[in-house]
């Protein structure tokens, strides 16, 4: 039995404007509701499922998750590091903390590699919405080009000291931030990571957090895998003892097959 809650957490990236995603959370909540036999877990607090929907849509999602009276947490996708000001195109963390987010993606590999999203610019979000206190989610993971020279753990690493440099303390993990190993290669792709090489990295990355905070911040903080995950791959991935849930894009869009990860991943 694991110690950490199991969170499964639906990336919908540039899917679902704001009537789906009414629709969506409406059936979402309806088979959660209703399948107390399954989601009791999710009552009890045993389970945790959120949805990340594009920012235009966050509003119409927690307002869906109010009138269904459903236990499930809502985040976006990404957030500038400043309040407001001159950043055309950009939305900040004050702002979707007002529309209802408790959580926020961080360095998501679309981001680093089709926007250039720096580490540093990973780091400056991932202080703001500490500050604000929005989780963040912070996203890790080697390009194909970098595992085939053997180098995930060192890639993996340097993004975790990049992201944490000026978090140098163990309190700071108390707001519950979240990792997500996402191997690059694995995301889209219908290529998964295999269980046993999911494992170590989520393993090496514990470890990590075990030589630079603290014992206690290793065991609490959850550390997702992200990257192909689908209803018939879920089981064994969950079943790994440090993979405390999935980042999951695709095949949350669809809410047979979140719901199949969920029921096969718990
Ligand atoms: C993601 O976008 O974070 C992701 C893991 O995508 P997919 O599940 O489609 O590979």
């Amino acid at each position: 039995m694991k110690k950490r809650i199991p969170f499964f957490a639906g990336n919908w990236k540039m899917n679902k404007g704001p009537s789906e995603t009414e629709r969506f959370v409406k059936e979402l909540a309806t088979a959660i509701v209703g399948d107390e036999a399954v989601f009791g877990a999710v009552k009890a607090n045993e389970i945790e499922i959120g949805v990340f929907p594009p920012f235009v849509s966050l509003e119409r999602a927690k307002s869906a998750i109010e009138s269904a009276n459903a236990l499930i947490s809502l985040g976006a996708q990404n957030m500038h590091w400043e309040d407001s000001g001159a950043f055309t195109g950009e939305v900040s963390g004050t702002m979707i903390k007002e529309t209802g987010c408790q959580y926020v993606i961080l360095g998501h590999s679309e981001r680093r590699h089709i926007f250039g999203e720096t580490d540093d610019m990973i780091e400056m979000k991932m202080r703001k919405a500490i500050a604000l206190g929005i989780k963040p989610v912070l996203c890790v993971g080697e390009t194909l080009e970098e595992r085939d020279k053997g180098m995930t753990e060192s890639v993996v690493e340097g993004q975790l000291k990049e992201a944490f440099k000026a978090l140098g303390t163990p309190q700071t993990f108390e707001i519950g931030i979240v990792i997500a190993y996402e191997p690059v290669w694995a995301i889209g792709t219908g290529r998964k990571a295999s269980d046993e090489d999911a494992q170590r990295v989520c393993a090496f990355i514990r470890s990590f957090l075990e030589s630079n905070f603290d014992s206690h911040v290793a065991q609490a903080v959850r550390i997702l895998y992200g990257g192909s995950v689908k209803p018939d791959n879920a089981m064994g991935l969950m079943s790994q003892q440090d993979i405390d849930g999935a980042l999951i894009g695709g095949a949350s869009l669809d809410v047979s097959s979140f719901i199949g990860i969920i029921k096969n991943g718990m």
